[in-house]
């Protein structure tokens, strides 16, 4: 058996293929990169049953994923994050089998811990020594703590206005870290000038073709942890989109293996904020692209993308799947993140409670029904974003009385 059974890179607009033996960013049309395996071979030489006896991180499913060598992988553990029934939250929306996969479980506590193993170690395997990226602060947090453990270089760019833990978790790893007085499209032009001028790679959202492998593994868990039935709905928050495009690769993928029926995948759902909502925007009138979104806001920080490189893949997904785009108030992803906190124990991100709001908003709409099995995922911790949170605390002197 091989590692991998990758077979070639390939172009999703206009069909050009590329070695992945070497280095490549964006084909030459601008899009970008996906990976294609041999599925005739592996149907043939690999089982579902097999997984029964590898650990639970990303790395069971190897042969899907775009690393050559088992020595090449830089890991710390990440993936087999556990689906918790949310059943409290599901009484109140109406919603009988509620369920939300917690990435915040998660090595630097986001999923983007997924998107860095993978797209890291391949970068390594490739030969990479320096790469550059622009973040709005969880991906910049895993990628430079992955380069820290891989011995690459990080260069990161992030919006002043991010969360400040994940800046201090990329100081922490030693990256080059500088701050802009903007946004992440702002960052994602300077970084373009120090590649271009530097010849570092390019880690960009999807401007690498690997790290889609990493997140596409969460569709595999998915499939895996429901038995292989997928479930009706999937909801995700949707930024740069690299989720939920990954989560769609892994439902076809996993429908070329014959592992998942081919008649029924997930209808999968964009989760935006009422104040950047370009996916939204372009559901909604049923293009196939969307305009970039002009002072856009959301205190969902890793949400905040104003026009995503790979648009035309999420809306896509969207289309194929039968699912929807849709995006829901500040006021309303704070008091799910409080409700789902204290109903429910977990104190999720922004983005995940945005996801929340999306499945109330979504029921009362009659969009999903009362019976069908609906995943959420919480992308990260709300720890990471503690200090965004506002609380009421009484504060005492030492001997006052609590009664
Ligand atoms: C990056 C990020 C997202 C958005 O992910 P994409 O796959 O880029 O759309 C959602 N939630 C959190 C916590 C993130 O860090
Ligand atoms: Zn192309």
């Amino acid at each position: 058996m091989q590692y991998s059974y990758m077979t070639r890179l390939f172009c999703p607009k206009c069909g050009r293929n590329y070695d992945p033996e070497q280095i490549h960013q964006l084909c030459t049309c601008g899009s970008p990169l996906l990976v294609d395996y041999d599925y005739e071979e592996l149907k043939k030489v690999w089982t579902k049953e097999s997984l029964a006896a590898r650990s639970s991180n990303i790395w069971r499913y190897h042969e899907l994923l775009p690393v050559r060598k088992e020595e090449n992988a830089v890991t710390m553990g990440e993936g087999g994050t556990p689906i918790l029934p949310v059943s409290k939250m599901g009484e109140k929306y109406g919603i009988s089998h509620l369920f939300m996969k917690d990435e915040g479980l998660i090595p630097t506590g986001s999923f983007k811990a997924r998107g860095a193993a993978v797209g890291l170690s391949k970068a390594k395997e490739l030969g990479v020594k320096k790469f550059a990226m622009p973040t709005n602060g969880n991906a910049g947090a895993a990628w430079s703590l992955y380069a820290a453990r891989a011995g690459l270089e990080a260069n990161v760019v992030m919006p002043v206005d991010a969360p400040v833990t994940t800046r201090k978790e990329c100081a922490a790893s030693g990256a080059r870290l500088w701050l802009v007085n903007g946004l992440i499209s702002d960052a994602g032009k300077m970084v373009g000038e120090l590649v271009g001028k530097k010849g570092y790679y390019d880690a960009s959202t999807l401007k690498e073709p690997y790290r889609i492998e990493g997140k596409k593994t969460m569709g595999l868990e998915i499939a895996e942890q429901f038995n292989w039935e997928v479930p009706d709905v999937i909801l995700y928050p949707t930024g740069g989109g690299v989720g939920l495009i990954g989560i769609y690769k892994a439902m076809v993928e996993l429908q070329k293996l014959g592992w998942i029926s081919s008649d029924k995948i997930p209808r999968l759902v964009a989760v935006q904020a009422d104040g950047c909502a370009p996916i939204v925007k372009a559901w909604e009138e049923g293009k196939q692209e969307s305009e970039f979104w002009n002072n856009s806001k959301t205190g969902a920080f890793g949400i905040n993308v104003p026009k995503a490189i790979g648009d035309f893949l999420v809306l896509d997904a969207i289309y194929q799947t039968k699912g929807c785009a849709v995006s829901v108030s500040e006021e309303a992803i704070q008091l799910a993140q409080l409700d789902v906190a204290s109903k429910e124990g977990l104190f999720i991100c922004p983005e995940g409670a945005a996801v929340f709001a999306a499945a109330q908003k979504l029921r009362e709409e009659q969009w999903i029904k009362e019976d069908d099995t609906v995943v959420l995922l919480n992308t990260g911790q709300g720890i990471k974003y503690a200090d965004d949170l506002e609380a009421e605390v009484p504060v005492l002197e030492p001997g006052d009385s609590l009664v």
